[in-house]
């Protein structure tokens, strides 16, 4: 057995479980060995269940009772419902939309089980504790005796996968690991020994079966010696990659700019106000960027409203004066063409050559266009993803400008960058990104960040209302509208569905036209409008025509319509905590006092509520990414695939932040100081046959 063997031919695992466990990549042992434990479970010891505090997350072991479906009278829920006790006590579990517990008799009187779960008061007043559908793992004789795997000691816990139960994936694990012949060591010697890291074949031994000497404080934490082990080599290789990739684009010609007299003085000539210290600091790190004579690669970073769009213009009449063109490309066509209508204002008196280009254009005017592009008639061409199709050439593209980074995958940077030969790059986000974070997720770019809000900015009220309070909330749009105000209505999402998003704005705003405003001029504005439909909208709401917006999310980024005071945000608690401060992000930009309503149902989960809190606390987008980053881990708070984020197996970008840091600084180390060629060779042998693919280096090295 080696680390690429197929599980298929491990004992114990025939072709149907291979195919249960490709469901979720698992093909070799290699895979099998890096399905960590998600939790670990201390079964040297089992709270009491009259030790038990309300609102504890913990393991018990009792014994089953009685067991069965039951189903509420009023509501007709069914729910599987079981008592269980140990020698303190008795608890209640109950499990909803689980009937299979009955269908398949998983549970006998007698039996011995653990349950995991947050045990809590029954609220029917019984005064024991329920656990809302826990895990559980039923024993049986032979587990129930000492010095097996599942008993007496520390034992993993893995996430279940279709057709193996953790139980089942424990003994496959530690059959293989029975097996296992020792591994070649794939770090470098002298770090290995440094650090005092263990060898691969002993951490993974530790990670899966962690040995008496190991704490649950150290697993939880992922200090163990074989955790860290793991973590630190997935860090190791994913920062050499990068730094490699560095490499690469550092040593690449690019376009070296100039800012004579004609510069400054056309940099004068498009403010439309006195920028903030901020913005002068991080348009000077631009422009020295610029004046280099290797490629710009920086990230912009600044809350929402914080004023980067003047920070990119002015870099883009920067290629311009030197000859150059420059593509500004924004996540929706909405913004797009916000940019285009706010830039062409800007420009007036440059006499800049702007063209706006989005998909659904009428063949002829499209192919005009592009004919303009590639002649050099078009100084700035601001677009959407239709920038990106293959036909869109440049003259000579100096300057990319991505909007709202995060929108856009990794591909698309590198595909709008290659429109041109090594055009200066400069992405923008509202996201904040912690510093470990940014480093491993753009650690090819340096970074900018804009600190400070535009002047006289008054901070936005924000409330929490039920529904009880709709009527008032009504009555205060009314109010703001009669003072020359305008006002959002935001509509709930549907998950998944953009045809109920639609319907849900279309009903609110027929509601809101007929029975509520009938007196006001109200608009609606919804992705399936055709592109002149939206920017008639907007453009009649940024007149003032429309006193009332009433949207779909298709107002989260970028929409800057500073009279706009209000926002009603309908079923908040379906939105995430980014997109609640995104769309929040669209009042607040005058000078008069803006108000945010957010609409909840009656029943909040634990996590809802958190957001909506959050939301109350603060309007600072750091402390918000923090608390969104804590509520749901980086993984979806990125969105792994969107943002580029590496896939990884043992390490956590939060969790394991202090790791990442210690890694780097290795991995800059090795790839400046090899010990040897032939060393340096073998290790990128290593990197490309291991780690490039599930990194994405590959496309991207
Ligand atoms: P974001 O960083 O979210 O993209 P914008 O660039 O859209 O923010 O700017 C938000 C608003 O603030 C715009 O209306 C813009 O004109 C205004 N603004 C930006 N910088 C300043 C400044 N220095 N002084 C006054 N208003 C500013
Ligand atoms: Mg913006």
């Amino acid at each position: 057995m080696e680390l690429r063997t197929p599980v298929q031919y491990l004992k114990g695992i025939g072709p149907k479980r291979a195919e249960d466990l490709s469901t979720r990549s698992i093909i070799t042992v290699e895979d099998l060995l890096y399905n960590l434990p998600y939790r670990y479970e201390d079964r040297s010891h089992f709270k009491q269940v009259k030790e038990l505090r309300p609102g504890e997350r913990t393991s018990i072991l009792v014994e089953v009772l009685t067991s069965g479906l039951i189903i509420t009278r009023k509501s007709r829920l069914r729910i599987f419902d079981l008592a269980a006790r140990d020698a303190s006590g008795l608890v209640r579990c109950k499990w909803f939309h689980s009937e299979y517990l009955d269908k398949k008799r998983i549970f006998h009187p007698g039996q011995k089980v653990i349950f995991f779960g947050k045990f809590e008061i029954d609220p029917y007043g019984t005064g024991n504790l329920q656990v809302i559908n826990p895990e559980f793992e039923i024993l049986d004789d032979e587990s129930l005796q000492g010095g097996s795997l599942e008993m007496g000691r520390i034992v993993p816990v893995y996430e279940a996968i279709k057709g193996c139960s953790s139980r089942v994936l424990r003994r496959i694990m530690h059959h293989v690991l029975q097996e296992l012949p020792p591994l070649p060591e794939s770090l470098p010697e002298p770090v290995v020994s440094r650090l005092h890291l263990s060898d691969l074949r002993l951490a993974f031994q530790e990670a899966h079966f962690p040995p008496a000497s190991v704490t649950m404080e150290e697993l939880n934490a992922a200090r163990s010696s074989g955790l860290r082990r793991l973590i630190f080599e997935e860090f190791f290789f994913l920062e050499v990659g990068m730094a490699l990739k560095r490499r690469k684009q550092r040593s690449a010609p690019g376009i070296p700019f100039e800012t004579g007299l004609h510069v400054r003085e056309a940099l004068k000539k498009i403010l439309p106000f006195h920028p903030t210290a901020a913005q002068k600091r991080v348009l000077k790190e631009i422009v020295e960027d610029l004046c280099r004579p290797v490629p710009m690669n920086r990230l912009l970073q600044g809350d929402v409203g914080s004023g980067k769009t003047i920070v990119a213009l002015e870099a883009a009449t920067v290629a311009i004066e030197n000859g150059c063109q420059a593509g500004f490309l924004a996540p929706t066509e909405i913004l797009a063409e916000q940019h285009f209508f706010n830039t062409q204002r800007i420009f007036a008196r440059t006499g800049y050559r702007v063209a706006l280009l989005k998909s659904g254009l009428k063949k002829a005017e499209r192919q005009e266009l592009l004919e303009r592009l590639a002649s050099g008639g078009i100084q700035l061409l601001i677009g959407t993803h239709a920038v990106l199709e293959a036909d869109v050439g440049f003259r000579k593209l100096g300057l990319v400008i991505i909007d709202e980074q995060h929108r856009f995958g990794v591909m698309q940077r590198l595909n709008m960058m290659k429109k041109g030969a090594w055009p200066h790059t400069l992405v923008m986000t509202a996201t904040p990104i912690p510093r470990t974070l940014a480093m491993t997720l753009y650690g090819d770019l340096d970074v900018s960040v804009i600190d400070e809000l535009p002047p006289c900015r008054i901070p936005i009220a924000t409330r929490n209302l039920s529904e009880t309070e709709r009527l008032s909330a009504y009555q205060f749009i009314r109010d703001q509208v009669r003072q020359g105000r305008q006002a959002y209505v935001v509509c709930p999402l549907v998950e998944e569905s953009e045809k109920m998003d639609l319907r849900a704005a279309q009903e609110t705003y027929e509601q809101l036209s007929r029975k509520i405003f009938p007196d006001l001029r109200l608009g609606l504005l919804h992705g399936r409008l055709k592109s002149v439909e939206k920017e008639e909208v907007m453009a009649r709401f940024a007149a003032n025509e429309l006193q009332i917006l009433v949207a779909t999310t298709v107002v989260e980024v970028g929409v800057d319509v500073p009279n706009a005071s209000t926002m009603m945000i309908e079923h908040a608690e379906r939105f995430g905590l980014a997109q609640l401060h995104q769309l929040r992000g669209r009042i607040g930009r005058g000078n008069s006092q803006s108000s945010c309503l957010l609409m909840h149902g009656k029943k909040l989960t634990d996590d809802a509520e958190a957001r909506l809190q959050c939301l109350l606390e603060t309007t600072n987008g750091f402390k918000i990414a923090e608390k969104d980053l804590e509520i749901r881990g980086p993984g979806e708070f990125f969105g792994t695939k969107q943002s580029g984020l590496p896939a990884l197996r043992a390490a956590n970008l939060i969790r394991d932040r202090e790791v990442l840091e210690l890694a780097r600084g290795e991995a800059l180390n090795y790839v400046e100081h090899p010990p040897s060629d032939r060393e340096f060779q073998h290790l990128l042998e290593h990197l490309k046959s291991n780690w490039q693919r599930r990194y994405g280096l590959a496309a991207v090295g």
